[in-house]
């Protein structure tokens, strides 16, 4: 698709007022679910604009989250590769760690004042869980987190943290008890509780507004590492990677340079490889179906059945990625690559090495795309790559490993 065919010549104008990211995105929900989201998305449009919502926003991007994160040169990772300059943006230094909060902050507010009390959330590896009990706490409402039960055995730390935040964390049976189970059961538990409840989703997906809307609060990282380049370099990027699990820490990033003359990458999580079938990778490795409310690329059989993702990071392993990132792929804006476990555990530990900062295994990924892609830049060449999260939560599934890589 050429430029010249895209509403008023820009990328950027996307979704339609009914969600559809070209062919992908939608609202396909139950009838009972339908007002529900209405709601939310007459709620959103008429909000995102207000100036005393923008200032509350601000307020608690600035005071609370600890925002603008730091745009960083990484010298030594970029004398090491050899090529092109390699910032970070350091998103993982938000209150609580990684830049999922952004987007909770945004969300609580909108249900603050839509004059909803209770929280409803879904989470995996429960990072998502952890910022949702926070921001609660910090509201003073009630939250109510929606896990997978192999989820709630994998991710023991998070969910005493959830706990601690004051948080009810509900145990989800069906299917292989993991996140995509624990999303299906939240939206069913929304419905029987409309009046007093709002569901915050944690990343690009599910029905329309959610992809807009958290990509919209996930844009303050982009729009301020644009600022931030700028006044280093007096450029722009020739290069944005971020990493893949659903798709909003990259959206994030990547959104306000869309309509920009700048390359950019998706790294999705090649697992043990693409060939083995173990990863997470689904605009690789999968085609579109419908799943939680919207189209986009999802892991499935033939029989159109959704295969759980694999990653050896677990905030990565969502079956299916925003429909946003899909249509970008379609039309060529984005590139999408993958990486596999063992590639982001190097990086992890050479990022630790070198650089003194230890990523989450998540960023981790998008940093073996960037060393190899500055390798093949000139020096006077720039990426920014988006260091979402940090490493202290991975530490006990990364260690044993680097042991017997012979790296410790
Ligand atoms: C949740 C998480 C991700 C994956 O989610 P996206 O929506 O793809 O950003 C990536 N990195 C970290 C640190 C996370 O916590």
């Amino acid at each position: 698709m050429s430029r010249d065919n895209l509403k008023n010549n820009s990328y950027k104008n996307q979704p339609t007022d009914d969600g559809k990211f070209g062919n992908y995105g939608g609202m396909f929900v139950a009838e009972t679910l339908m007002p529900l989201i209405l709601d939310v998305s007459n709620s959103y449009s008429k909000l995102k604009n207000e100036i005393s919502f923008r200032k509350k926003l601000q307020y608690y991007q600035k005071h609370y989250i600890g925002r603008p994160s730091p745009l960083y040169f990484a010298k030594r990772i970029t004398e090491y590769c050899g090529g092109a300059k390699i910032y970070f943006k350091r998103d993982e230094l938000n209150h609580t760690g990684a830049h999922k909060i952004n987007n909770v902050i945004g969300q609580a507010l909108l249900a603050k004042e839509m004059g909803k009390t209770k929280i409803i959330a879904e989470t995996g590896a429960g990072q998502h869980g952890v910022a949702t009990a926070t921001v609660c706490a910090l509201f003073n409402m009630d939250c109510e987190v929606f896990m997978g039960e192999e989820d709630i055995e994998r991710q023991k730390p998070n969910v005493e943290r959830m706990q601690l935040l004051g948080a009810k964390i509900i145990p989800v049976s069906s299917g292989t008890g993991t996140l995509k189970d624990a999303m299906n059961e939240a939206l069913r538990h929304w419905v029987s509780n409309a009046k007093t409840h709002f569901y915050i989703i944690g990343t690009v997906a599910g029905p329309h507004p959610y992809p807009m809307m958290v990509r919209d609060f996930q844009s303050v990282i982009g729009e301020e590492a644009k600022k931030q380049i700028i006044e280093a370099e007096k450029s722009l990027p020739d290069k944005l990677i971020a990493c893949i699990g659903g798709g909003s820490n990259a959206m994030g990033l990547f959104y306000p340079f869309l309509d920009d003359k700048v390359d950019i990458i998706g790294v999705e999580a090649g697992g043990q490889g693409i060939p083995t079938g173990k990863h997470a990778a689904s605009l690789t490795g999968g085609k579109p179906g419908i799943l939680h409310g919207n189209k986009t690329y999802l892991l499935q059989n033939d029989d159109g059945q959704i295969i759980d993702a694999y990653s050896i990071s677990a905030g990565l392993d969502y079956p299916g990625i925003g429909p946003e990132h899909s249509w970008l792929n379609d039309i060529g804006r984005i590139d999408y690559k993958t990486c596999t476990d063992k590639q982001a555990l190097e990086a992890f530990y050479l990022c630790s090495q070198l650089e003194g900062i230890i990523p989450a295994l998540e960023p981790a990924h998008a940093l073996h795309i960037t060393m190899e892609e500055a390798k093949k830049m000139g020096p006077e060449e720039i990426i920014i790559m988006n260091m979402c999260g940090r490493g202290d939560k991975d530490l006990s599934a990364v260690l044993p490993k680097l042991k017997k890589m012979g790296k410790l």
